[in-house]
């Protein structure tokens, strides 16, 4: 427990400028916590006298999880426009919720935001919390953990998931400690029991076991998923409830200030959003041939994506790698060319609507994933492909 010294404090108050989360106010001249305290104990090296003190031992807190109820998405948006992960969330979400017989909602924050509302409703939300105001305009973490922190509190619901994002992956942590609950990141599957348990399933160990993880004790139960992963659905004339959500601004929001925001440039591999991809592997045989795969894409507008084996020969970049630990897909075709079809590269595409493969080896694993399977030297077959298409 955290304890001031009042016969050491000075009353300076350098403790409460410098927490994040406003656990420290000013009463009678003299620091006190607030119920926004998270235990980080970040001000005792802020203090020059002494004055904060560790006493007793860490007690374990449970919640008392009957009282928490609820599916929630935290939306993620860059200008008003929503991630598709969010819309893949809130898929998931309604599935939860169905069998808790309970309701979706989705938290939004950011500035001119109210487009973005129908958008939520249309893809399962029931209501959206919205707090729209200049400061929020961009993504910082201490505002956002702040307004977010203070919903959870307040509703209470008994699961929060966010995409496994940049933002998400800052965010998450520190609303999961904030909030005092535990955090399963970059989750491949969720499921949840009648009785409220969720299954969070994620590749462990480097990816070598699939481990499920469930949080006994505490809620909200909170994850992050990976985007492509969940499936979103349009929902067309649905309604919701939209409640507005006021955020004050406070003096350590400007801990972290955006000067300038530099964009991505066109251009640039976009896998996860891809409608078509045509993927390379070790088969490929030589860097030289990933041209063929090139054009081929270029013909289909789609994408080039990669197995690991060919990123181990330094053929393409990592940003191109689908799988376990690359990216996951979910395009209309995913042409697999050279690619053995290991578990770790299955894991990141055999959701795709339609799968091509082409190995000179009839009995690659592969095939038994492939809707279409052409057995031969991609040398032959993908130049073949190309004339016909183009
Ligand atoms: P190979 O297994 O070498 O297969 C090459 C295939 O090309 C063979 O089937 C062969 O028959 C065929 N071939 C050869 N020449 C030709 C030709 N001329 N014409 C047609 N076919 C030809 N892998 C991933 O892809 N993504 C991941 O995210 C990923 N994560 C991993 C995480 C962990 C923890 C581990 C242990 C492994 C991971 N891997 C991942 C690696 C994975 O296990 C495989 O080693 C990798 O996918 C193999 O790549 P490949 O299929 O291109 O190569």
């Amino acid at each position: 427990m955290i304890v001031f010294k009042t016969e050491k404090c000075k009353g300076c108050m350098q403790c409460v400028n410098a927490c994040l989360f406003e656990g420290i106010k000013v009463d009678n001249r003299f620091p006190v916590l607030t119920d926004r305290c998270t235990g980080c104990e970040a001000c005792i090296n802020f203090c020059d006298e002494d004055a904060i003190v560790i006493t007793g031992e860490k007690t374990k807190r449970k919640h008392d999880i009957d009282s928490y109820s609820g599916i929630w998405v935290i939306a993620e948006q860059r200008d008003g426009n929503i991630h598709n992960v969010t819309l893949e969330l809130l898929g998931k979400a309604q599935e939860l919720a169905k069998t808790r017989k309970s309701e979706v909602s989705a938290v939004i924050i950011g500035n001119e935001l109210n487009g973005a509302v129908d958008k939520l409703i249309e893809h399962g939300a029931d209501r959206v919390y919205i707090s729209n105001a200049p400061f929020l305009a961009h993504y910082r973490t201490t505002p956002y953990v702040r307004v977010i922190s203070d919903l959870i509190k307040k509703h209470k619901p008994e699961v929060v998931l966010l995409g496994a994002t940049s933002i998400g992956r800052d965010l998450a942590p520190r609303l999961a400690s904030n909030v005092r609950t535990g955090l399963t990141a970059d989750c491949t599957g969720l499921k949840i029991s009648s009785d409220g348990r969720l299954f969070q399933t994620k590749p462990a160990f480097g990816g070598n076991i699939m481990a499920t993880i469930v949080t006994p004790e505490h809620r909200p139960q909170m994850s992050t998923v990976r985007p492509g992963v969940m499936r979103s659905a349009i929902l067309a004339g649905r309604r919701g409830e939209v409640v507005n959500v006021e955020a004050k601004r406070h003096t350590t929001d400007d801990f972290v200030r955006i000067i300038h925001t530099i964009r991505k440039k066109k251009g640039k591999v976009d896998l996860e959003k891809a409608k078509i991809i045509v993927s390379g592997g070790r088969g490929l045989e030589a860097p030289s041939n990933f041209s063929m795969l090139n054009e081929l894409a270029n013909i289909l507008s789609g994408e080039v994506g990669a197995s690991r084996g060919a990123i181990e020969e330094g053929w393409v970049p990592e940003s191109y790698q689908i799988g376990q630990t690359g990216k996951t897909v979910r395009p209309k075709l995913y042409i697999a060319c050279g690619i053995s079809g290991a578990i770790q590269h299955l894991a990141g595409m055999e959701n795709s609507d339609f799968i091509i493969a082409i190995n000179k080896d009839p009995n690659a694993p592969i095939f038994k994933t492939a809707d279409l399977a052409l057995v031969g030297d991609i040398k032959r077959i993908i130049p073949e492909l190309i004339s016909r298409l183009s």
